[in-house]
């Protein structure tokens, strides 16, 4: 596990697609840059993204609203008040932890044992083995089972109470049954904000304290009204953004699963109180069949629902997708029910309400969120792509089977050799194709190389021209992901491509 995720993250560098913020100068925790093939993949995910939501809804449109917001934003959205992570420090090791994802790292290394042994005793027993006796009767497994529910309702019990003494108590006797570092000394657990400060205006004294977005929902929360006027929006209708949102996150790690600067992808479903229920199922259903379209496999993703909700939400689940490290979550689908319009409607004294004609009253629409990182979807792309094939004749290859609608490169066009003309006929194919995809030009080393390195690159097609080319204005064109090549007249190039990387 860690040895493929070793891999992903430098593949990701060698192949231009993600480098360490200012590396020259040994780089910035927990934020990074897009490179060349990165940025032209994020974009896609987000214009596929933005295509399902905005461009195949008519009843919901988009926005892009700033990242600074007037500070009293963050007072009724509860970020001041609410938005903090309990840290804990090892005094010993000098190491700072999340202190909840301290007791989730205890909690899943716990389950991992107990799906150890379910593997053995499957293997061991074959077709006989009733694997939900086992997990009910198995001494070993009943009694793992039995601390795990014990750590959860011990969490979700200090969380709930902010009881910050009783969580340090709970991490202590986890060490002792567990230890994670090997160590007993810690210090008390404390609150604290992620929220990134800092200042609007020149003179010391008239500079206001401003954060940067720690979410871009506030920005459609406060133009809810704005929007609904102005695009005669009846209800139930949706406003959706992309854009940065900032964190101070207390453990960064796992490369750009968890950054400090990132993105977000957001939809708000602005709906008719009562009606929350179906419609978070049915967001629940539509955001994973976005998810299923990009054919990585059903097997990939799971649904866990919230049991402990946050300070604004009736219901809450969670895409989880299958990372290198394990099922994480992904996106996250929430039922906000009335919370932030009624805080903003507080806090600045405007009304934020909608007016039903059908039923001829005013009320402040129920809100459905579908939250999803940017970055996140990538790392989920980009890792579950990156595979190692065994060939026929016993070499292996890299290839990065990106899905053909989110590669950066959808085709390199290559001369078979750098004389007779090749290169200028390949030259002509790619300003051509140029005006509907993105592809390039590559005479460098022999052609097997060239195939292989737009395979580590995730490129679906070369397209290879040779002396035959000359004579009969045919191309081969060779697939990425089954090797397969066939033999095509150039103007058939564009619609063969165009089937495959158009949605
Ligand atoms: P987590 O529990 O992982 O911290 P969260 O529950 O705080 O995430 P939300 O506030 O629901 O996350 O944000 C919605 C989405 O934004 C997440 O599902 C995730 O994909 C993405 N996201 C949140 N924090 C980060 C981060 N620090 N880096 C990258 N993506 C993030």
């Amino acid at each position: 596990q860690d040895d493929q995720f070793k891999k992903v993250i430098s593949h990701a560098k060698e192949y231009g697609y993600v480098f360490q913020s200012s590396e020259i100068y040994d780089g910035l925790s927990a934020v990074y840059d897009y490179a060349q093939n990165g940025a032209e993949l994020k974009k896609n995910i987000r214009d596929y993204w933005w295509k399902a939501m905005v461009q195949m809804h008519d009843n919901i449109v988009g926005i892009d609203a700033a990242i600074f917001m007037h500070p009293t934003t963050w007072k009724a959205s509860g970020h001041v008040d609410a938005f903090n992570d309990p840290l804990i420090d090892n005094k010993d090791s000098k190491k700072r932890y999340r202190a909840d994802v301290l007791v989730e790292d205890f909690r899943e290394k716990i389950s991992e044992k107990i799906e150890k042994d379910v593997t053995k005793a499957k293997k061991r027993f074959g077709d006989v083995f009733d694997e939900q006796q086992f997990r009910e009767t198995n001494p070993n497994v009943v009694r793992r089972q039995k601390q795990i529910d014990e750590i959860t309702e011990r969490l979700t019990k200090v969380q709930e109470e902010g009881d910050l003494e009783g969580f340090k108590q709970l991490i202590l006797d986890l060490e002792i049954a567990c230890p994670v570092s090997g160590s007993k000394n810690w210090t008390d657990v404390k609150q604290f904000n992620l929220m990134f400060g800092t200042k609007l205006g020149a003179s010391a004294d008239s500079a206001m304290d401003l954060y940067l977005r720690p979410e871009t929902a506030q920005g459609i929360f406060v133009n809810f009204l704005n929007v609904q006027k102005t695009g005669r929006m009846k209800i139930p209708f949706g406003i959706a953004q992309t854009g940065k949102a900032f964190r101070n996150e207390i453990v960064a790690r796992q490369f750009i699963f968890r950054m400090r600067e990132f993105e977000q992808m957001e939809m708000q479903f602005f709906i008719k109180p009562g009606t929350q229920k179906e419609w978070y199922e049915h967001w629940k259903e539509t955001r994973l069949k976005w998810h299923l379209s990009l054919g990585m496999g059903e097997d990939k993703y799971r649904f866990h629902n919230h049991e402990k909700l946050a300070h604004y939400a009736d219901a809450a689940a969670d895409i989880e997708f299958k990372f290198p490290f394990g099922f994480k979550e992904l996106e996250g689908i929430h039922s906000r029910t009335d919370f932030d319009l009624k805080a903003h409607e507080e806090y600045s004294g405007k009304k934020l309400q909608y007016f039903d004609h059908e039923d001829n009253a005013s009320y402040t629409p129920y809100v459905l969120e579908t939250s999803i990182g940017l970055d996140r979807m990538f790392l989920a792309v980009f890792s579950n792509s990156l595979q190692e094939e065994e060939l026929e004749n016993g070499t292996t290859r890299t290839v990065l089977k990106l899905p053909s609608v989110l590669a950066p490169v959808k085709a390199a066009i290559l001369p078979l050799v750098k004389k007779d003309g090749l290169p200028d006929v390949a030259r002509k194919i790619v300003d051509e194709l140029k005006w509907d995809f993105n592809v390039i030009y590559d005479e460098k080393d022999a052609v097997g190389r060239r195939y292989r390195r737009q395979d580590a690159n995730g490129t679906p097609f070369c397209i290879t021209v040779d002396h035959d080319t000359l004579e009969d204005n045919t191309v081969t064109i060779r697939h990425r992901d089954t090797m397969e090549q066939q033999r095509v007249n150039i103007e058939d190039l564009r619609e063969i491509i165009k089937q495959e990387v158009d949605v």
